[in-house]
């Protein structure tokens, strides 16, 4: 059984919903038929961005420090990638690979969530969800993919809320704790979904973010340093030695945002959290030997973490506590 997303069928408000920016136009003009370019920052709104790689289409917001690709694919173009069939077959067929990662993922939400309820951002096909169930007075998750959202219903009995999280109407329910898990690294507007998850939060309540380490991780060091030293593989790769965003199906992930700790911890900080927690996330899905090695590895970094203060990982988890009242934007 294949999932499949199925943004295709939406209109353009829903798209738009979908995909993360208020309501009026984007804060971009099209440059070409399928590349958008914006012209301030997503993030702070600041005009003071600048080209960093040029290869692959990079830019840097000067005063905040938020990395992204600019110019980047139309929505349009996006949403006819991720409308490709065969694009969640994974979800399934890795599912006691995932059950691990998913434990992982929630033994550190347990460590610093509250009790009461916890709502998860994207929820795919609700394997989280699932095991997280008996730990919380109730279980929530949003999702974009309507074959997502009916194998969850089938697979775990989850009812998932279709859209994304600026789409769904919450009424006035609001959650003890929500989870983001690699979800703003894809969106256009990160900072869209971060205004909402502190308007559903209430004061002490718990916010969880899990992205790439795009930037800072020890192997796009290594890419880096590669290429430097002229290795003919890295040449073609930019200076950050991020791959450039083509839709042609050579690149599995399609990353809009390239986050630093730092970036994100200013994010959640203008809607009034306050970072508790920034260190790796376990996103390893694997078995066998692998399963060890690529543990280790993980073991290895969060030592360095612990030792260094440098996280060299590949990914990124930043716990925040909400308030006890909402910073302006
Ligand atoms: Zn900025």
């Amino acid at each position: 059984m294949v999932a499949r997303i199925s943004l295709a069928k939406l209109g353009s408000q829903e798209k738009s919903q979908v995909f993360g920016w208020a309501s009026g136009s984007p804060p971009w003009r099209r440059m070409e038929m399928n590349l958008e370019t914006l012209n301030v920052c997503p993030l702070c709104g600041t005009e003071h961005i600048r080209t960093v790689d040029p290869v692959s289409n990079i830019c840097e917001c000067e005063p905040c420090g938020y990395v992204f690709d600019n110019p980047r694919p139309t929505i349009e173009k996006l949403v006819a990638f991720y409308s490709q069939p065969a694009k969640y077959d994974t979800w399934l067929s890795q599912e006691q690979a995932r059950d691990q990662l998913w434990k992982r993922r929630l033994k550190q939400v347990l460590s610093v969530g509250r009790p009461g309820s916890l709502l998860d951002v994207g929820a795919g096909i609700g394997q989280f969800l699932n095991l997280a169930r008996p730990h919380f007075s109730s279980v929530s998750g949003t999702e974009v993919s309507e074959s997502a959202i009916e194998i969850a219903r089938k697979k775990y009995g989850l009812e998932l809320m279709r859209g994304e999280i600026n789409a769904v109407d919450f009424g006035t329910t609001q959650f003890d704790n929500i989870t983001v898990f690699h979800v703003l690294e894809h969106v256009p507007n990160p900072r869209l979904v971060i205004e909402r998850c502190a308007a559903l939060l209430p004061a002490g309540g718990v916010l969880v973010i899990a992205v790439p380490n795009d930037v800072q991780s020890l192997r796009v060091r290594t890419k880096r340093f590669l290429r430097t030293i002229g290795v003919p593989k890295f040449r073609k790769t930019g200076t950050l030695g991020l791959p450039r965003v083509v839709l042609d199906g050579s690149i599995s992930e399609i990353h809009l945002s390239h986050f630093t700790a730092v970036a994100l911890k200013r994010l959640v900080e203008k809607f009034g959290f306050s970072v508790v927690r920034n260190t790796l996330d376990p996103y390893y899905v694997a078995s066998g030997i692998g399963k060890w090695k690529q543990g280790g590895y993980y073991e290895c970094c969060r030592a360095v973490k612990f030792v260094l203060r440098m996280n060299l990982y590949d990914t990124i988890l930043l716990v925040a506590r909400k308030g006890i009242s909402q910073a302006a934007s």
